[in-house]
């Protein structure tokens, strides 16, 4: 690991402004200045010399300002440093928004939920190999500009959407998902204290031709939290996951998906986001447009997943992963619709 400097911020004031006095900080989450949340993902990636930050910025002191959980009717607000695993235990969670909760609980290890926080799980990276191993000198997103060693190479478990010629990778993440799915927003607050509000779905970016820029986050912005708006659909709700081994492992392709059933069973509103599969938190537009107003069984839930991998790419290791990610929507659903779901 290189040399960086380690500072301490005492409140998020203090966080932004010694971000702010990096005169060289870029434009990117890549940028010479990180901060230190949680750590699960930068310090892993800084031993392995994929990110080599001058200045890391230790906000673990922002928990008392970030960290609170907060369920009104209108909204669940989630503080950016409350831990994954504090998250899942808060009961509004589980009963009203199960969708979050089995997110976060099929995710990493014990261990690591209790270290990780939202804001850093959303912003991991992704666990293409040739980007995790600065011993391959083809890798865009790492080197812009070098290639893509994962076209012809070891791409099994890379994306199918949204993927570009300079770069297949996938976003890793699940706790992502329910948030797309949800139609959560992202709070943020810039280096000159400016705040914004923008959707979950617009943070991060499609690779392009330039997949090293992942989010749209401006030098030094910080995550202060999400708004996931309520709904008659968020009791509704499920995560399937499905990965090699039943825990401590990445999905190869899972399914975040909430339903408003009307009393015969049409669906009223349907909300649904893929992970696994995709360059970014995807959210399924095509296949909620597919199930509105329809019964949901095996065939209609088969169409509407048809008509969201009817763009899916494969590029050879990974062409099974279209099918399997029809057949993870179509089980997401059918869980989903058979729910028991109370009012009180
Ligand atoms: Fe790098 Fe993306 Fe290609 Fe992986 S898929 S080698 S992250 S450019």
């Amino acid at each position: 690991m290189r040399a960086f400097v380690f500072e301490h911020a005492s409140d998020t004031a203090d966080a932004l402004a010694r971000s702010a006095a990096d005169p060289d900080a870029g434009t990117t989450v890549a940028a010479r200045t990180q901060y230190l949340a949680g750590g699960t993902n930068l310090v892993d990636l800084m031993k392995l010399g994929v990110m080599t930050p001058a200045y890391v910025i230790d906000i673990a002191a922002l928990y008392d300002e970030l960290g609170s959980i907060d369920a009104t009717p209108d909204h669940l607000y989630l503080g950016a440093m409350a831990t994954m695993a504090d998250t899942a235990r808060v009961a509004a969670v589980r009963r009203d928004y199960p969708v979050i909760a089995e997110s976060l609980l099929c995710a990493a290890s014990a261990q690591l939920r209790n270290m990780a926080t939202l804001g850093g799980n959303v912003l991991q990276r992704t666990r293409c190999g040739y980007f995790r191993n600065p011993g391959w000198r083809e890798c865009n997103k790492r080197v812009p500009g070098s290639g893509c060693a994962a076209r012809n190479g070891a791409n099994r478990r890379l994306a199918v959407l949204g993927t570009s010629d300079h770069c297949i990778a996938n976003y890793p993440g699940d706790f992502a998902i329910a948030l797309v799915a949800l139609g959560a927003q992202v709070e943020l607050v810039d280096v000159t204290g400016a705040t914004r509000r923008i959707a979950f779905e617009d943070l991060h970016r499609l690779p392009g031709d330039t997949p090293h820029l992942e989010t749209c986050l401006s030098a030094g912005e910080l995550l202060l939290g999400f708004r996931v708006p309520a709904g008659p659909w968020t009791r509704r709700s499920r995560y399937v996951k499905i990965r090699d081994r039943a825990s401590y492992d990445f999905a190869l392709a899972s399914a975040a998906v909430a339903l408003q059933l009307d009393a015969d069973g049409t669906v009223a509103a349907v909300r649904i986001g893929i992970g696994g599969l995709a360059a970014k938190p995807w959210r399924a537009h095509r296949a909620e447009a597919a199930l509105t107003g329809q019964r949901i069984d095996e065939a209609s839930a088969r169409a509407a997943a048809d008509s969201e991998f009817a763009s899916a790419t494969a590029v050879g290791e990974n062409a099974f992963k279209p099918e399997l990610g029809r057949r993870t929507l179509v089980r997401a659903l059918l869980e989903a619709a058979e729910l028991e779901v109370s009012d009180e």
